[in-house]
């Protein structure tokens, strides 16, 4: 429920209705706005009915929050979120891409490959320690000495970085290295994850599951803010179709839709979106043309030898020429690189 008080509201009387809505057992919002607050209410529909609030003399209006997500909605929350991953602003002016390989496989793969996209002008590093395979012969990653890796160079070239956390056992550890957190698409329905690390005080990149509609990615983010993490970056990772001719099928609707109805920024995946090198370019312009805040871009220094999705990963040559045909396209929607 969003509750506009009178311009002539008191600050005792917005304390008493906030302590009211808690006392009901509902959670409370205080937005104060430039001309007017603006209280949030959030729970059980029925308790918040019977408070009757719209009777209360300093309340304008009553009006309920039709999404079932409440706190990533932009009827909430009408302004454009910024998330800080290190110094990178998302969802701000500048259209930011995030690069790097699958997984972190060593010290020389790591550092080649985040030199070369730094190089190109990408704002973050991004690679996996913690690997979710499909095969349990695939290789699942090098865990805490990965992450270290990741740690060294994204300090020494001076890049935030943003892995994966598989499990709630590894979130200290992974929290501890990383400057954003990622939880994938085999994980975004993994409800004690995502309560988990909305407990932590870093920013989070969520992906979309392979078969999630977009309200199941909002519902997932929800739990994110619900539990007190408002750092969240939501990724477009393509879905699951009756298609087989790409690894998945980029959704770009998801991306006007989700703008339009949530203050938070998203990305564009069209590395994992479309499974081929050949395809990704073409698609992370058609991204950054539709309004996305930027890109995860899968990148290896030689993917003919990558231990994971090495069919989808640029070569850093091809990710210097992304880099290049981007600018005009954000220009052209009005963004900056
Ligand atoms: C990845 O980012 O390498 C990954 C495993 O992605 P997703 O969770 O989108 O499949
Ligand atoms: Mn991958």
């Amino acid at each position: 429920m969003i509750i506009v008080l009178k311009p002539e509201a008191s600050f005792e009387h917005t304390e008493r209705l906030l302590a009211r809505i808690t006392a009901a057992g509902l959670k409370a919002l205080h937005m104060p706005g430039s001309e007017r607050v603006v209280l949030g209410a959030l729970g059980d529909e029925r308790v918040l009915a019977e408070l009757h609030l719209e009777g209360d003399p300093m309340v304008e209006s009553v009006k309920p929050i039709l999404a079932p997500y409440k706190l990533v909605s932009r009827e909430l929350h009408p302004h454009d979120t910024i998330v800080r991953i290190g110094e990178v602003a998302i969802g701000g002016p500048v259209f930011q891409v995030i690069a790097g390989p699958c997984a972190v496989e060593s010290r020389d793969q790591i550092r080649n490959t985040a030199m070369a996209v730094k190089a190109a002008g990408a704002s973050a590093l991004r690679a996996g320690a913690y690997k979710p395979r499909t095969s349990p012969y695939g290789f699942a990653g090098h865990g805490p000495s990965g992450l270290s890796m990741l740690r060294e160079v994204g300090d020494e070239l001076g890049l935030p970085i943003v892995t994966e956390v598989m499990d709630t056992a590894d979130l200290e550890l992974v929290a501890a290295h990383a400057d954003a957190l990622q939880i994938g698409a085999r994980n975004m329905q993994n409800f004690a994850l995502l309560r988990a690390v909305g407990k932590v005080r870093k920013p989070v990149v969520l992906k979309r599951g392979m078969s999630a509609k977009i309200e199941e990615l909002l519902l997932a983010a929800e739990y994110l803010l619900a539990a007190g993490n408002e750092q969240v970056v939501l990724v477009e990772r393509g879905i699951r179709t009756f298609e087989t001719a790409t690894r998945n099928t980029l959704d770009l609707n998801a991306i006007p839709y989700i703008k339009q109805r949530t203050h938070l920024p998203v990305l564009v995946d069209p590395s994992h979106g479309t499974g081929v090198r050949d395809l990704v370019i073409p698609m992370a312009l058609a991204a950054a043309a539709c309004g996305a805040d930027g890109l995860l871009v899968e990148v290896h220094e030689n993917p003919a030898v990558a231990l994971s999705d090495g069919a989808q990963s640029l070569y850093p040559a091809q990710f210097e020429a992304l880099m290049a045909a981007l600018g005009p396209v954000v220009r052209a929607v009005g963004r900056q690189m």
